[in-house]
């Protein structure tokens, strides 16, 4: 039975009597010990998880149905409140911060009968891409462990692909879950801005910030999807729109179709050349299976990094401004004389050097002066890019693109140049700066061996066709690996 391959399974094995989410979450949490070197986990929620997995079997024997995630075990990003349970952002600011209320994904993934296991270590509020910036620590990625997993939901990407728990839920601002899916060889999502309520996730990037699911079949995500989507009278930028059940919606999906990729992209300079290669060659068994496949142009590729971080810089050093030693976490100690020496000492202390960096930024982009020259036009880069996204989905149902230019580098590679790390995020940007979904399926294997994903990107709220084609490309996949 374990690892368990997918929650169909389980719950078919629950309701055969086969198995009991007691001893699934005892054979997860042996999984976890097995493998505290990764420092996957900031915590695990042992006894609590037990219990529940206890009550849940419970009502089982007395008759209760199955309900759409009973028992399914969950690991949840440290970005994620869950009421009662400290969540710390990986910073020395929210150490020992304890959450008042449950962000409004976790109270449905609890009302649809799932088991919360632990929080997951990642960067420091979400800013990274590799996972070395959190204060406990970095993640090791568990193909090869001087490898780093990817950011900045590292430890939520690790926990799937090692088999620590069934799903993750992560967050992306930028692809801090399509980008840690593609170096850990699993899949993530990242739903349309808008599609599940952002109501207790700790703020990066407000219009940006979209929390995301990491799974190792379509079916989990769609699953986990339909649980977690919709309206919130808590979030008003979450849309009305009704959520389909996604995963009814993904049997008897379409055989064929329309799909493009941006030839700059697949041109790019930073592509690895083995990745592009995989790429054009998957593009041709598309065709050879009857998808359309055509190239589009986009010329202003090379400005959308930074559009993303003059814009997410801006938007974090306000969402920031909160943590002051006063009202949250930790305050610097010591016979402090004002106000500016506590809010100076806290901050410093507090924060680690890319947060600060990212504040700093931040403010310097909004600052008079400059304001124009940077917030103002990275926000016309980001319009043009909306713009340009609309008329690409109004002839194509899928945009299909590389996750990441490279496979996962090694731990302290990239630590000193920031520009560098920055860049690697080419790809993953755009779906946030235009509010699109896209998907990091795991396809493709690098000569290094180490795995990566085709990106696939549809049209805003039509998760439907990217769940579809996903679950197709999947099967091509494997039908080309031989399998
Ligand atoms: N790597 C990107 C950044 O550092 C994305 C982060 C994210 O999606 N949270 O901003």
């Amino acid at each position: 039975m374990f690892p368990i391959s997918a929650i169909k399974d389980y719950h078919s094995a629950l309701q055969s009597a086969a198995i009991s989410c007691t001893e699934t979450v005892q054979h997860y949490l042996a999984v976890i010990r097995d493998n505290k070197h990764l420092n996957v986990f900031l915590e695990v929620f042992e006894d609590e998880s037990l219990a529940r997995a206890a009550a849940l079997d419970l009502a089982r024997k007395n008759g209760e149905p199955l309900a759409p995630l009973h028992g399914v075990v969950v690991g949840i990003k440290d970005v994620l409140c869950y009421q009662g349970h400290r969540v710390s952002a990986a910073s020395h600011m929210l150490e020992d911060y304890v959450a008042i209320y449950n962000a409004t994904a976790i109270q449905k993934l609890l009302d649809a009968g799932a088991i919360i296991i632990g929080r997951q270590n990642c960067d420091e509020f979400a800013m990274g891409s590799s996972n070395e910036n959190s204060a406990f620590g970095p993640v090791r990625n568990f193909i090869d462990p001087t490898r780093v997993p990817g950011g900045s939901s590292g430890g939520s990407a690790v926990a799937v692909q090692a088999g620590m728990c069934m799903v993750s839920l992560g967050s992306d601002t930028g692809g801090s879950v399509r980008q840690p899916a593609d170096f850990c060889g699993i899949i993530g999502l990242k739903p349309t801005y808008g599609r599940i309520s952002r109501y207790g996730l700790i703020a990066y990037a407000s219009s940006f910030d979209q929390i995301g699911i990491f799974a190792r079949n379509i079916n989990d995500v769609a699953l986990v999807l339909e649980v977690i989507a919709g309206t919130d009278e808590f979030d008003s930028t979450v849309s009305d729109l009704p959520v389909p059940s996604y995963s009814h919606e993904l049997m008897g999906g379409a055989r064929t179709g329309k799909l493009a990729y941006i030839r700059q992209a697949l041109e790019h300079p930073s592509l690895d050349p083995a990745i592009r290669s995989s790429l054009f060659s998957f593009f041709d068994l598309l065709r050879s299976e009857g998808y359309q496949v055509d190239a589009v142009d986009m010329e202003w590729l090379d400005e959308i990094v930074p559009a993303y971080y003059v814009l997410t810089t801006a938007e974090a050093s306000s969402n920031l401004s909160r943590y002051d030693g006063v009202r949250y976490g930790f305050r610097a100690p010591g016979d402090l004389t004002s106000p500016g020496e506590l809010y100076t000492l806290t901050r410093s202390r507090g924060f680690g050097k890319e947060v600060q960096r990212r504040i700093l930024l931040g403010n310097f982009v909004l600052s008079a002066g400059y304001f124009d020259a940077y917030f103002t036009k990275a926000q016309q880069v980001r319009r043009l890019l909306s713009d340009a996204f609309q008329d690409i989905f109004l002839n194509y149902s899928g945009l299909l693109m590389p996750t990441v230019p490279s496979p996962a580098f090694r731990l302290g590679e990239k630590t000193t140049d920031p520009i560098e790390m920055y860049l690697g995020d080419i790809y993953t940007v755009l779906a946030n700066l235009v509010g699109s979904p896209a998907i990091s399926l795991p396809l493709f294997q690098h000569p290094s061996g180490l795995p990566f994903g085709l990106q696939v990107m549809s049209a805003r709220f039509n998760e439907v066709s990217l769940l579809r084609l996903s679950d197709r490309f999947l099967q091509l996949a494997g039908k080309s690996a031989g399998a």
